[in-house]
C-alpha cells in the first residue's frame, strides 16, 4: 500500500478507510500508544498498537528514534490532544534505533547542543519546523520573481573578479602549497593553476546581475555567497543564500518599493503556508523569552511581530535624518552606545541600527542616502557630492536585512569613482560596457536569505537556521 503523509491525514477526511504510514517514533508510552513524525508535519500521529496481541520483542523495539511502517485503520480519537488516530494492523520496524545510544532524548536539549549534532537536530520540532520554513520561504522567493516576470539568473559561484570584498574572499585553487611556484616578484605563479588565474568564491552575484538586467529588464540570482569575514557574530555566516534583485529601469524609490513588497510577500507567504510550524516557533520563543529578565524581554511574540510587519510601511529616512535621531538619542547622551555618535559621516554600527528599528520607530527601517566614503563604488551619486543612493533596511532583532542602491549608469562618473576608490577600471572593463553600450538607470539589492529565516522563525543565531553552518573555525559534516 503507498504511503500516506500524515500532514494529509490530518487535514483529509480519512475516517474508516486503512492507510499506510511511514515514520519516526517520537515516543511510545504505556506499551500502546505511539506518537509517529514523519516530517510532513510538526503534528504527530498517534498510533494504537494491541500489544496484548504482540510480540513482546516488537514491542520492545519501539524506541525513541527507530523508523516503522504501519497499516491501520484512521479513527476518531478516544483520548485528548488529536482529532484522529491509527488502529495499528500491520506494524514493521524498518530501522531500529538503540534507545541508550540515541543523542536526542524526548527532553528540551539546548540549541548549542544540537549544533555539535548538526546531522540529528532535523529530528527535534524545533528544527524541522525552522527547516519547513526555510523552504517555504526560498518557493515564496521565486514564486514572487516569478509572478513579476523577473529572470532567474545563475550567477557564478566561481569568480575571477576580486573588485568587491578583496579581502573577504576564499580562494580557489588547484595548486599544490607544497610545490607551489613562484614569481620573480615573490607573488604565486597562477599561471600554471586551473584557470590561468588567480579566482574567488563570489561575494556576490550583483555585477554580472547587472550585466543581465541591461538585456533582460527585470531579473534575480538566488544562491550561494561566501565571505571570509572572521566576524563571529549570530547573523554571519561564511556560507550564506543571497538573493539579488537587478531591474533596468528602476530608481531608488522603486528599489524601495520592491524590497518592501518581496519581504512583506515572504512573511506573508510563510504565515498561510506553514500555520503550525510558525505557532509552534511562536510558542518556543515565549518560552525562551520567559527565562530572561523583564528588561530584555520582547514586545512583541512572533505572530504579533510577523503581523505587526505586515500590518505598517517601513519608516524612511536618509542617512543624515538618522545622525541626528542618534545624535539626540538618549544612549548617545549617555553614552551607553559603544561607539558613540559624534559626527556625520560615521558607519553605523548594529547597536545604532537596533536602537533606530527596536527604540526610536519600533518597526522596519529604510535608511537611504550614505555618505560615499562608507559605500560601494558602483552606487550612484547624489548632486550635494558627500552621498549616495545607497538604501539599507534594518529589521527589528537582525539589523541589517537588506542592502541595495540605485546604481551609477553614467561611465564618466563611474570611472572616476572608480579611480578615487582604487577599484581596477582595466580589470572590469567587461562591467563597464554596460554603461559603454545602451546604459539606463538602474537599480538593485541583495536580501540575505538566513536573516529572513531567522525574521521568520523568531530563532536567534544565524547558525539554528541553515542546516549546516560555516563560520570560522567550523565546517562539520
Ligand atoms: P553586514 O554589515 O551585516 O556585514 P554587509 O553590509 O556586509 O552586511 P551586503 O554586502 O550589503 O552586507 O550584503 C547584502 C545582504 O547579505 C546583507 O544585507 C545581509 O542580509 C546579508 N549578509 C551579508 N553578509 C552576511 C553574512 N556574512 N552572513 C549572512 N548574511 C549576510
Ligand atoms: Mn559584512
Amino acid at each position: 500500500m503507498a504511503r500516506t503523509k500524515i500532514k494529509e491525514l490530518l487535514v483529509g477526511d480519512f475516517l474508516d478507510t486503512k492507510v499506510t504510514i511511514k515514520g519516526w517514533v517520537r515516543t511510545f508510552r504505556n506499551n500502546q500508544f505511539i506518537a509517529l513524525n514523519d516530517g510532513s508535519t510538526i503534528e504527530n500521529i498517534q498510533v494504537v498498537v494491541d500489544f496484548e496481541n504482540t510480540e513482546p520483542s516488537l514491542l520492545k523495539r519501539l524506541t525513541t528514534s527507530a523508523c516503522i511502517s504501519v497499516e491501520g485503520k484512521i479513527t476518531a480519537s478516544q483520548g485528548k490532544g488529536q482529532k484522529v488516530e491509527m488502529i495499528a494492523e500491520k506494524l514493521e520496524i524498518l530501522g531500529d534505533s538503540d534507545a541508550e545510544a540515541y543523542p536526542l532524548q524526548p527532553k528540551k536539549h539546548s540549541l548549542e547542543f544540537l549544533r555539535e549534532i548538526a546531522h540529528l537536530r532535523f529530528r527535534t520540532n524545533t528544527f524541522s519546523a525552522v527547516f519547513r520554513v526555510r523552504n517555504a520561504l526560498s518557493y515564496a522567493i521565486h514564486k514572487f520573481f516569478q509572478e513579476r516576470g523577473f529572470v532567474y539568473i545563475h550567477s557564478p559561484i566561481i569568480t575571477g573578479s576580486d573588485a568587491e570584498g578583496a579581502g573577504e574572499m576564499f580562494k580557489v585553487t588547484t595548486l599544490d602549497p607544497k610545490t607551489v611556484s613562484l614569481l620573480d616578484t615573490g607573488g604565486v605563479d597562477y599561471s600554471v593553476d586551473f584557470f590561468e588565474k588567480e579566482t574567488h568564491l563570489t561575494v556576490s552575484g550583483q555585477l554580472e546581475a547587472e550585466l543581465a538586467a541591461l538585456a533582460l529588464g527585470d531579473v534575480y540570482t538566488f544562491g550561494p555567497t561566501f565571505r571570509a569575514e572572521n566576524s563571529n557574530t549570530s547573523r554571519h555566516l561564511a556560507e550564506f543564500w543571497m538573493i539579488e534583485p537587478e531591474c533596468a529601469f528602476n530608481d531608488l524609490e522603486d528599489n524601495m518599493d520592491l524590497a518592501e513588497s518581496l519581504l512583506k510577500y515572504c512573511i506573508k507567504y510563510a504565515l498561510d503556508e506553514c500555520a503550525e510550524d510558525i505557532q509552534f516557533l511562536n510558542s518556543r520563543l515565549a518560552e525562551e523569552e520567559k527565562s530572561k529578565p523583564q528588561l530584555e524581554r520582547a514586545e512583541m511574540g512572533l505572530l504579533e511581530k510577523l503581523q505587526f510587519c505586515l500590518d505598517h510601511s517601513f519608516e524612511r529616512l536618509t542617512y543624515s535624518e538618522a545622525i541626528e535621531v542618534l545624535k539626540n538619542s538618549t544612549p548617545n547622551k549617555k553614552k551607553k552606545f559603544k561607539y558613540l555618535i559624534e559626527e556625520w559621516g560615521a558607519d553605523l554600527q548594529s547597536e545604532h541600527e537596533r536602537y533606530l528599528v527596536e527604540k526610536h520607530f519600533k518597526k522596519p527601517v529604510i535608511l537611504t542616502d550614505y555618505p560615499k566614503e562608507i559605500k560601494a563604488f558602483y552606487m550612484r551619486q547624489n548632486d550635494d557630492g558627500k552621498t549616495v543612493r545607497a538604501m539599507d533596511i534594518l529589521f527589528p532583532g537582525i539589523g541589517e536585512i537588506v542592502g541595495g542602491s540605485q546604481r551609477e549608469e553614467r561611465l564618466e562618473k563611474l570611472i572616476e569613482r572608480m579611480e578615487q576608490m582604487d577599484v581596477p577600471v582595466e580589470e572590469l572593463s567587461w562591467y563597464l560596457d554596460t554603461r559603454r553600450f545602451g546604459t539606463c538607470p538602474h537599480a538593485g539589492f541583495g536580501l540575505g536569505f538566513e536573516r529572513l529565516v531567522l525574521f521568520v522563525t523568531g530563532m536567534t543565531n544565524i547558525r539554528d537556521v541553515i542546516p549546516f553552518p560555516r563560520t570560522p573555525g567550523n565546517a562539520e559534516f
